[in-house]
């Protein structure tokens, strides 16, 4: 594999950006279920095979669950103006309870996924959670809001991230977009989770414009071009890419905070997915980690690589 180790400046970042929307919320009716085909597309191509086609079974769970539960009722509106009034996100994760659809969520997703071949290490993890009480759930969560997953348990953590999703997911649709304000650099809107991947995207109406997919409520939100999602800066942004594979990914450096972030170039992957190509994409982070920079977006389905 030859690389590419100058930065050099994006030269597709010139074009014509029409005035695309701040925010888009996810539809969970469909959301994962893309997600899962899009998966096991990449699973047919990728040296990753087997664990891409584990994560498409769960992330078709992800799917699959949601089948006769309730939408989430919206968040009082009070509370919405309130939080935005202090420039906060209207889904607060810190006031998390593992409650009744909290636990719903887990639980149907926990059996489903007991169905799913894998290794003997995510079978015991799988166990784990299922038989964890509300507390140590809760305890999981929040690490999984702490954007860092104990080494000796990813696994774990990464069953109660796919319930967390589907729970954020589901919360963020019912939310009106119109509502949304920026919160900060590299933070979601929704829930003020960090992005795992950001994308390019192709959209009518938005060709041509970046946007940050949040880790836990899949919200979209438009985020300029050439400006480091990490801190801000507009000073000392480079791009890397893996050779041979036409730019559709690459990672914007930072010299400011010395951080990076992945960008999918929808236009050159029509299917692009922010969480499925950024695993099947793991090749990149590889040759990341040879540099000076830490990676920024948070992706725990990476984490145990
Ligand atoms: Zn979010
Ligand atoms: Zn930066």
């Amino acid at each position: 594999m030859s690389r590419k180790s100058a930065v050099m400046p994006d030269p597709t970042a010139i074009g014509n950006v029409s005035s695309p929307p701040f925010a888009r919320l996810p539809d969970p009716a469909s959301l994962f279920s893309v997600r899962a085909a899009r998966l096991r597309q990449l699973a047919g191509i990728s040296n990753l095979a087997p664990y891409l086609r584990f994560l498409a079974e769960l992330v078709q769970t992800q799917h699959d669950i949601q089948t006769d539960l309730p939408l989430p009722e919206s968040p009082d509106a009070k509370a919405i103006a309130r939080a935005r009034e202090f420039e906060m996100p209207p889904l607060d994760r810190g006031q998390i309870e593992v409650d009744k659809a909290v636990s719903s969520i887990f639980d149907r997703l926990f059996a489903a996924a007991a169905a799913i071949e894998k290794p003997v290490a995510a079978t015991e993890a799988l166990a784990h959670v299922t038989a964890a009480d509300p507390a140590e759930r809760l305890a999981m969560a929040h690490a999984v809001f702490s954007n860092t997953l104990p080494a000796d348990a990813i696994a774990e953590h990464v069953f109660v991230w796919a319930g967390l999703q589907v729970h954020f997911a589901r919360l963020a649709s019912v939310l009106d977009v119109a509502a949304l304000a920026p919160v900060a650099d590299g933070v979601c809107p929704v829930c003020g989770a960090i992005p795992v991947s950001t994308m390019v995207v192709g959209w009518p109406g938005s060709h041509g414009a970046r946007f940050c997919s949040c880790s836990l409520c899949d919200t979209l939100w438009h985020y300029v071009r050439i400006k480091c999602v990490l801190c801000g800066s507009t000073k000392g942004i480079g791009y890397k890419e893996i050779d041979g594979q036409g730019g559709a990914i690459k990672a914007e450096t930072c010299d400011e905070c010395h951080g990076w972030s992945k960008i999918l170039y929808q236009d050159k992957l029509p299917d692009a997915d922010p969480v499925a190509d950024d695993v099947a994409s793991l090749s990149l982070d590889i040759l990341m980690r040879e540099g000076p920079y830490h990676r920024g977006g948070f992706s725990p389905l990476l984490a145990g690589f």
